[in-house]
């Protein structure tokens, strides 16, 4: 077994400051407070990391609000980020008793529209007081905290960085075994293995591997079918560490493809791939380099068999802002971290796909996956 991962050098996030720019954004959405219930989202702005939580951002101070079982977790967690919140611990009833306690003064509550259902709006109704008196009024918001989380720091770069080093180093350590005639299962298998001897914290989605005809699907799910000789092989894969992720796909064939039509297309989807990552800079539109890889695809002929947007943004989710697609209007900021993966598919045939991440730079990006894209093994 090799030694734990080191991570004591990676750099620190900057957790502490995230609620600060969360307030600043408060007055614009028409609301003084939110209310934060998307636990991706809880993570980001207090460095909590477990299942259950609200956390309620006042204009001064902060309440974290958690079940028995995060008694010690919660307070540790927040302190080494740094993070000064209050930690109230409960029940779900109690927790919303908290809540609503830490909201004098406040009029106008936001919450996270995307995060709560309908059944989850009825309780914040009935349960916070303050809310039943007409006190406080609800407000729907809608990606907060999702825009603060589009610019990467230092720190949570660097996490994203070594979560795709585990993965560049573990296809390179797995790869030959596709000689062993191992099924899509098999092979998914042990990626996913490697990646979690090698340090990941977990897989940062799960794991394609589409060989052949099942190669068409964009997200095939790995099956027992054998991976023969000569034909393609989509593996689209990541690690994740501390929360963050990375995300790349290689397309790869024992022996040289026995299609010329796969081979055509696998030409075809590196240089849009080229097209694409070209076209990452600080400034650009989302569209934009969707439209650099489909002008590619389309002067080899082949722009309707990319049937799916050209990349997304990774982060503490596997898609996240910005997008990166046809119509997309999101513009890439410096620190912005995004996907070029370009595919082309033929139905009953098979498929061809290569995915980069990449941070946007000031001048360009650079690339944070490095898997060699040669594809005979
Ligand atoms: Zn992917
Ligand atoms: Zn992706």
């Amino acid at each position: 077994m090799p030694n734990e991962l080191d991570r004591s050098s990676l750099p620190p996030m900057d957790v502490a400051s995230r609620m600060g720019r969360l307030r600043a954004a408060l007055g614009e959405a028409g609301c003084d407070a939110l209310l934060v219930t998307s636990l991706v989202n809880v993570r980001y702005l207090s460095g909590f990391s477990g299942s259950a939580a609200m956390l309620l951002v006042l204009p001064e101070g902060a309440v974290l609000t958690t079940d028995g079982r995060y008694k010690d977790q919660s307070v540790e967690e927040l302190a080494a980020a740094g993070v000064e919140c209050a930690v109230k611990v409960g029940r779900g009833s109690a927790q919303l008793e908290e809540v609503d306690a830490a909201l004098e003064g406040v009029k106008r509550l936001g919450f996270e529209a995307d995060a709560v259902t309908v059944a989850q709006r009825g309780r914040l109704e009935s349960e916070l007081g303050r809310v039943g008196t007409g006190a406080v009024s609800l407000v729907a918001t809608r990606g907060l905290v999702e825009d603060l989380r589009v610019v990467k720091d230092e720190g949570e770069v660097a996490r994203i960085e070594l979560a795709a080093g585990i993965a560049d180093v573990a296809l390179a350590q797995v790869k030959e075994r596709l000689h062993e005639g191992l099924s899509e299962r098999e092979f998914a298998l042990e990626l996913d293995f490697e990646m979690r001897r090698r340090g990941a914290d977990d897989v940062a989605f799960e794991t394609i591997v589409a060989a052949g005809p099942n190669a068409a699907l964009p997200h095939a799910k790995p099956s027992g079918r054998r991976i023969e000789p000569g034909e393609l092989v989509v593996i689209d894969f990541g690690a994740e560490l501390e929360g963050y992720r990375s995300d790349m796909t290689r397309t790869l064939c024992v022996g040289p493809p026995t299609s010329s039509q796969m081979a055509e297309l696998l030409d075809a989807v590196l240089m849009a791939q080229r097209a694409g990552v070209r076209a990452v800079r600080a400034g650009a539109k989302g569209e934009e380099v969707d439209s650099a890889c489909r002008e590619s695809l389309a002067a080899a002929g082949y722009e309707e068999l990319l049937t799916h947007g050209t990349g997304h943004g990774v982060g503490l989710e596997i898609h996240e802002a910005p997008a990166v697609g046809q119509g997309s209007a999101d513009i890439l900021a410096p620190g912005a971290v995004v996907t070029v993966e370009p595919g082309c598919y033929v139905p009953g045939t098979g498929g061809v796909r290569i995915e980069d991440t990449l941070v946007v730079t000031g001048n360009g990006a650079r690339a944070l996956t490095k898997s060699t894209k040669d594809t005979i093994l």
